[in-house]
């Protein structure tokens, strides 16, 4: 006997909720309900097939699974739990999938909140690029138990290229940050000795071509290094220090929460903060590198 696809619904449609949405739209074989609190984002997903909804609780009266990718845990915990929210409007069984990063407590709250209403959750916060949104080739790290697991993964899979299962309910938050934390701490560690090398007299794409060739090579230094900080290329609508401080925020509340001091994410804090503090705020973030210059 073939199972019914599940009508699905779309909370959230940023830069990165979108693209995501579009690509379930195109590959889903029932209506995808898609709401966010920007009129504008709604039509323009409407225009590639979505079913505009005007609340969310036009998007739990018609779904059986709902994602978010929402700016983080606040947002998150107000659409689930809040007046209004999944959890006083959705039947029992809905679940829910939560695309955007969180703090790895307030997952957890939340996937306890939503189990009080009988509904179930999955933290599956995503890695990877707008463009990669936009092509359906994002990473995404799953928390969830392996039956809810099982029954989202093939959903996914219309969003991402790499779908891993990461452990209970939280443990896809807590790799997301784990990923992040490296990313931004590596982005200032690069930044400040580009800055180094050019003043010592080394052309900065030489530097960067030959330490790609040494052992100081490393995904940062081609992708953030190569493509954003040598062309110095910090678009607006891509990934800003604003967010930066939101997922240190998180790694560190999750790493004393550990019994770690966690010293290097505080330091790479202080750089973002201070990035936004001197009108960096709004761009792509490895901007920083213009924060280092001005000294
Ligand atoms: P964004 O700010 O572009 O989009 C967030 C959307 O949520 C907006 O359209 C906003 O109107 C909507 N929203 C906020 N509160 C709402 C509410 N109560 N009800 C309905 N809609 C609401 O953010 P983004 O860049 O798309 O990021 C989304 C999540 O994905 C974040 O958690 C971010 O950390 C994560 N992320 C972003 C990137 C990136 O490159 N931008 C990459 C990976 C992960």
């Amino acid at each position: 006997m073939q199972t019914k696809a599940p009508a699905i619904g779309f909370i959230g449609l940023g830069v990165m909720g979108a693209p995501m949405c579009g690509n379930v739209v195109r590959k889903h074989p029932a209506p995808v309900h898609a709401f966010d609190l920007n009129l504008a984002a709604v039509r323009d997903v409407a225009a590639q097939g979505a079913r505009a909804a005007h609340s969310i609780a036009e998007v739990t009266a018609t779904s059986d699974i709902v994602f978010l990718s929402l700016p983080g845990g606040r947002q998150v915990s107000e659409v689930c739990l809040g007046k209004e929210g999944i959890a006083g409007t959705g039947k029992r069984g809905l679940i829910v999938v939560d695309l955007s990063t969180t703090g790895v407590a307030e997952a957890r709250a939340v996937g306890a909140g939503l189990a009080a209403a009988g509904m179930e959750f999955s933290d599956a916060p995503v890695a990877r690029t707008r463009a990669a949104a936009a092509a359906g080739t994002l990473s995404i790290m799953v928390g969830a138990s392996p039956v809810l697991f099982a029954r989202i993964e093939p959903l996914l899979r219309y969003m991402a290229s790499d779908v891993t299962h990461c452990g209970a309910l939280g443990c896809g938050q807590v790799v997301k940050l784990i990923n992040n934390t490296l990313v931004f701490e590596h982005v200032v560690a690069l930044a400040e000795l580009m800055v180094v090398g050019a003043r010592a007299g080394v052309a900065p794409e030489i530097l960067l071509q030959a330490v790609a060739k040494g052992s100081g090579d490393s995904f940062v230094l081609r992708n953030h290094g190569m493509k954003a900080m040598l062309p110095r290329r910090f678009p607006e609508r891509s990934f800003p220090p604003e967010y930066v401080l939101k997922d240190l925020g998180y790694t560190i509340e999750l790493a004393q929460s550990c019994g770690v001091e966690p010293r290097l994410p505080a330091v790479a804090q202080s750089y973002y903060q201070a990035a936004v503090a001197k009108g960096l705020g709004g761009r792509y973030f490895p901007a920083i590198i213009e924060l280092i210059e001005e000294g």
